[in-house]
């Protein structure tokens, strides 16, 4: 049966990813998180001291690239890809608020998107893939046969966050500093010079502010099968 490449792009903690697993999911094809990709570079960045409160040696992390090895590998107690870093599972680390307020940064360097676009369009050779960011659409698989923008309303967005967090236990993160994450994060996502998060052209956008997530699966499930229907 054919195969095709399902690309997810929008704001942050508007459920993408969400959207994208139930998505993988229901057409059996793999789901591919590429802002768990940034998330861990920024991670070994902070962990070695290339980024700090007060600076940031790009250099320093482009000479390290060659050594920074991020993978997913399938977890079959939780049923979820969870992302390494070399051997080291990262998946819990990763989300945290401190990773979170230092990733557009890093996901502004030229030579950390090239490394981490070839890996996304090798990873999608066999199609057959959700996957979900801010530039799927439009520069890793600006041919997949189905796009979507998704996007809420920005405070609905920070409270499913903000929620998130709590149920994963994290009782230090307030409110505000979630409602200031996301806001930070979505301008330095759209201002930003190396692949800024646009809607593609042909995205079909979805804005989820007052509708559940089976709404929003059966949208996403009618649209992914009316172009397998015409491949
Ligand atoms: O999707 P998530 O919120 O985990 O992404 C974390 C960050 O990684 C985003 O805020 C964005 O700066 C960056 N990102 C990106 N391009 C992608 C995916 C994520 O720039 N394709």
């Amino acid at each position: 049966m054919t195969k095709i490449i399902i690309a997810i792009d929008g704001y942050s903690s508007c459920g993408k990813s969400t959207l994208a697993k139930q998505l993988a999911k229901a057409l059996n094809y793999i789901y591919i998180d590429t802002g768990a990709m940034y998330r861990a570079i920024a991670l070994y960045a902070l962990r070695n001291k290339i980024l700090t409160a007060d600076k940031f040696d790009v250099e320093r992390l482009i000479k390290s690239l060659p050594n920074i090895n991020v993978s997913f590998s399938y977890n079959s107690v939780t049923n979820q890809s969870e992302t390494y870093l070399g051997n080291e599972n990262i998946e819990q680390e990763i989300r945290g608020i401190e990773v979170s307020n230092q990733v557009s940064k890093i996901a502004k360097i030229k030579e950390v998107r090239a490394k981490l676009v070839d890996i996304q369009r090798e990873l999608g050779k066999q199609k057959g893939l959700v996957m979900d960011g801010r530039d799927i659409g439009t520069v890793v698989f600006p041919n997949a046969e189905l796009k979507i923008f998704m996007t809420a309303a920005y405070k609905i967005r920070a409270k499913r966050r903000f929620d998130e967090l709590v149920s994963k236990g994290d009782t230090t993160t307030t409110f505000e500093e979630v409602l200031q994450n996301i806001n930070s994060r979505d301008n330095d996502d759209t201002s930003r010079t190396e692949h800024p998060l646009i809607k593609a052209n042909d995205a079909i956008e979805i804005d989820n502010s007052a509708i559940s997530q089976m709404e929003q699966l059966k949208i996403a499930l009618d649209l992914a099968k009316s172009k397998l229907a015409n491949q």
